[in-house]
């Protein structure tokens, strides 16, 4: 069966069962700061569980695409383990619990599949329950009519769940299949899990738990009065059970990727290896790696992620080239993925058709990252070559850990890499040197995290303001004052406090507040909150877990407790400059999109006031002629004087609408638009101006490029376009003035004046040489014997460049009677330093006298030449009479 039918049947039979079908959420996790990437199907209903929002359906059913991050490294090794995998799942809010949940997985797993089921033998199935679960021991024994001996009761480390946090929890039951003696011992999950597969996880939310240590450590609470259930089936596991293949790599979704690079690369995948994972050849684990890695960084820039050196754009890059590092050891060495990644598309467009309209633009990132890796690569390579021989001219054995670790750090080169081609050349590496040095890096780039993350380490007190009131209402949208209750006073380091005084740095929380918490790249408002006798400075604000908003504030005067009334009044002047930032970008973001296209997408923004920055994707620079359009354009609509609106409705709504959807956005109930006239519109939650003529102008400063394949522009707005715009008036009118010019002709008139300049040096520069020169037939006129030979020493004079001085030299000999030996030596100081040239004529050379010998006689061995002319320098300038004297001594000794 198909990997595509399998998600079909999945959610056939969980709409048949009162489900509403929701669709995946893009990879990008942006509303948790503590995930990288969406990890389950069930994170985008986490405010569900939490009870931070109403669900609009009681049972949900979705695929959700994945990525762990952690499961790297098992990848290829085991034979259920893929970075990106998608989970089908189904979900109760409130609704149904073990007794429904446990035979509707039954149901879909084991009914025929003529009768739109799975097929699977029930006779296969076996079942992991929590210790004391009883409940579900019964369900899955009367209800169902699994025998005893099938199910098997586990900790809390394989069978309990929580989130690591405060809230909800409960156990787990899991259904694995037996695949068979080929792939390991009999005994069931406890003893071979690669033989019994896991392919579903049914998670009971039954408890609510407190003080939590650790994942396993942590007080039960109370049972909770509305209880969940969140499944999770691996789909890529289920397929490959169902198309009767050895791991998820060889089913029809990945496969066709693996095959290709076997067929690249000459190897016979599979020859070498019998069914278990864990046995496999290395071959045929790097062959794994390839197809599961291209696949997943298809999936990644296909949801808007670009290679980058940190964060998501750090994973994709390392997976990347984990891929084409695998295709190199298996002998190919040029670019793999023009060849590999077409056929990645061709396997998900069928899921994901966006993968297929979208591909011109994935395939650029994808080729651009391979080529810069590749020369890497080349470049690596060509250091790594050098240094090897270097070391064996030194006579070492092995190479040191300090450089494995340079051409690491420095030049992105792995150091298996580094390690194969050293051996080759016969030479080991020391490695234990390279992981200190690798380990002394991870450390410091820790506490550097550590140090940004500005006090938001421990959630659990803001979890708590959470928890006694619930989401903090924001009413900045429609006012700028408001009269609310203190429901929260917290150390700056997160410290619940009976009260505060002045001086004190703390961290508010109010029932409702004006204030904006920074977001969506709009900065924070600030402003002042005045309670009973006290007021506080509100410099800050910030949402540390979502729908909490924190004002961080300096107490100016008085005390603030919790529990009195404060009145919040925000910084008028700075939000209205914001939102005109924020307008902007709105307006910029849709400008762009109409002249480079549709795939000219918002990568990051900042609005601040009165300026913004706007980052977006796009593969090369945009002409300054565009972007001369763009800012015609923009100031255009500006004129229009359009209407802003903003208004709450659907996700489909607004699709229909056409709304910029960011591939950030989540998928949810409700979304806010906001749109300029029907000029843009676009999912926000920030807040704007209320008309398009209140921005005045946009004023365009720089573009350039922040990355491979992003752009950053810088703009202006509103009056500090205009105070740019007078400032940089006012320098032409002066340049203007200077020139004595009307302005439009001020350029023409400093090109002029730049050419005039450069004419006169070189003018200058003639006039020197020939001064320098004039002098030559009287030099030459006053050559002394010395030890039987003319010999001519003089200072160059003042400013002669050092062709100048060469040339001095030679003219000097050319003036002395070929038939005399000579020579003639030139000091000249420039630069706060001396130097040397001397000239030795045939004749002298004939007696064996070297310019080259006298030069670095006199310089100690620095500089160089011929025989006939050579030159130095580098000494200090007071160093020339010096230079000259022991020139002269060299030819009075020599005779
Ligand atoms: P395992 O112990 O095998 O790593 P898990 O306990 O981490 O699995 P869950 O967190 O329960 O898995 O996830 C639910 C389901 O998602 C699993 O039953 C499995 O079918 C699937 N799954 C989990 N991790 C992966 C992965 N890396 N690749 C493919 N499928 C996965
Ligand atoms: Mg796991």
């Amino acid at each position: 069966m198909k990997t595509a039918e399998i998600k079909r049947r999945f959610l056939a039979h969980f709409a048949a069962n009162g489900h509403t079908v929701v669709p995946s959420a893009p990879l990008p996790a942006i509303e948790d700061p503590n995930l990288l990437f969406i990890n389950a199907g069930m994170v985008q209903f986490v405010p569900y569980f939490l009870g931070q929002r109403t669900p609009p359906y009681d049972r949900a059913a979705s695929v959700q695409k994945c990525i762990r991050t952690p499961d790297i490294d098992e990848v290829g090794k085991t034979s259920r383990h893929g970075t990106f995998f998608q989970m089908n799942g189904n979900f109760s809010f409130g609704d149904y619990f073990k007794a429904g949940a446990i035979p509707l997985a039954w149901e879909l797993s084991t009914k025929p599949v003529s009768e739109g089921g799975f097929g699977l033998d029930g006779d296969k199935i076996w079942a992991t329950v929590y210790l004391d679960d009883d409940e579900a021991i019964e369900i899955w024994h009367k209800t169902v009519g699994l025998p005893l001996d099938r199910i098997v009761r586990r900790g809390k480390k394989d069978n309990y769940w929580s989130m690591g946090i405060p809230g909800p929890a409960g156990p787990c039951s899991e259904l694995y299949y037996d695949r068979g003696s080929d792939y390991g011992p009999e005994g069931g999950p406890d003893v071979d899990e690669d033989r019994f597969l896991e392919f579903w996880n049914l998670v009971f939310m039954q408890y609510e738990i407190a003080d939590v240590r650790s994942k396993e450590d942590f007080r039960v609470v109370r049972e909770l009065p509305s209880k969940n259930i969140d499944t999770g089936m691996g789909l890529e596991r289920i397929a490959s059970i169902l198309q009767g293949v050895d791991n998820l790599y060889e089913i029809d979704e990945v496969r066709p990727i693996l095959s290709l690079a076997a067929e690249l690369t000459g190897r016979q995948y599979g020859a070498k290896s019998g069914h278990v994972a864990g046995e496999s050849h290395p071959d045929d684990v790097r062959l794994r790696v390839i197809a599961d890695h291209v696949r997943t960084a298809l999936m990644l820039i296909g949801d808007g992620v670009t290679p980058s050196n940190e964060g998501r754009g750090y994973v994709l890059r390392r997976i990347m080239r984990r891929a084409i590092r695998a295709m190199r050891l298996l002998g190919w060495q040029e670019p793999a993925l023009p060849l590999l990644l077409p056929v990645a598309r061709d396997c998900m467009a069928p899921s994901y058709p966006e993968l297929a309209t979208d591909f011109d633009r994935i395939s650029q990132y994808a080729y651009a990252e391979e080529d810069a890796f590749l020369s890497t690569l080349r470049a690596g390579t060509t250091i790594l070559d050098t240094a090897i021989s270097d070391a064996r001219g030194a006579g070492q054995a092995s190479l040191s850990g300090d450089k494995a670790f340079q051409l690491h750090d420095t030049y992105g080169f792995p150091i298996d890499l580094t390690l194969e081609i050293a051996a080759e050349q016969g030479l080991s590496v020391d490695q234990e040197g390279f992981r200190r040095l690798m380990a002394d890096q991870r450390a410091r780039a820790k506490a550097d995290a550590q140090a940004r993350k500005t006090g938001h380490a421990d959630l659990s007190s803001y979890r708590a303001a959470f928890d006694s009131g619930g989401p903090v209402e924001f009413t900045g949208y429609h006012e700028v004052t408001r009269e609310s209750r203190v429901r929260s006073v917290l150390s700056s380091g997160g410290v619940a406090l009976p009260a505060a005084g002045e001086g004190e740095t703390i961290e508010l929380v109010l029932d409702a507040t004006p204030f904006y918490a920074e977001g969506g790249g709009q900065q924070a408002d600030q402003g002042l909150i005045t309670v009973g006798g006290g007021q506080v400075e509100v410099l800050d604000v910030q949402q540390p877990l979502p729908g909490l908003i924190v004002h961080k504030a300096r107490v100016v005067r008085g005390e603030v407790r919790p529990g009195d009334t404060g009145y919040a009044e925000i910084d008028v002047t700075r939000r209205k400059a914001i939102s005109r930032s924020h307008t902007a970008t709105h307006l910029v973001h849709q400008t762009m999109r109409n002249f480079l296209g549709e795939s000219a997408t918002q990568a990051g923004s900042l609005n601040a006031p009165g300026r913004l920055r706007f980052d977006f994707n796009t593969p090369g620079a945009v002409p300054p002629s565009v972007l001369h359009d763009v800012e015609q354009q923009v100031n255009e609509v500006l004129l229009g004087d359009l209407e802003v609106h903003a208004f709450i409705t659907s996700q489909e709504e607004a699709r229909r609408l056409g709304a910029m959807a960011l591939f950030g956005e989540k998928y949810g109930d409700e979304v806010r638009v906001v749109e300029v006239g029907d000029y843009a519109r676009e999912l926000c939650g920030g807040t704007h101006v209320s008309r398009s003529g209140q921005l005045g102008l946009v004023k365009i400063l720089s573009e350039a490029s922040i990355g491979s394949g992003v752009r950053r522009v810088e703009a202006l707005v509103g009056i500090d376009a205009f105070g740019y715009l007078a400032r940089e008036h006012l320098l032409v009118s002066r340049l203007a003035e200077l020139y004595r010019v009307p302005n439009d002709q001020v350029a023409e008139r400093v090109e002029q004046t730049v050419t005039q300049l450069r004419d006169a040096e070189k003018e200058l520069e003639k006039l020197r040489a020939q001064l320098v020169l004039g002098g030559a037939a009287s030099l030459a006129s006053s050559a002394r014997e010395v030890g039987g030979i003319a010999y001519v020493g003089t200072e160059a004079p003042e400013g002669a460049g050092g062709n100048d001085v060469r040339t001095l030299a030679q003219e000097i000999r050319g003036k002395i009677d070929p038939a005399r030996p000579a020579v003639v030596a030139v000091a000249a100081r420039a630069g706060g330093k001396a130097s040397l040239v001397v000239a030795v004529n045939q004749a002298a050379r004939g007696r064996g006298v070297s310019a080259s010998d006298l030069v670095k006689g006199a310089l100690s061995g620095r500089g160089g030449g011929s025989p006939d002319l050579a030159q130095g320098g580098g000494l200090p300038a007071t160093e020339a009479p010096r230079l000259l004297a022991s020139v002269e001594q060299a030819l009075a000794t020599e005779s």
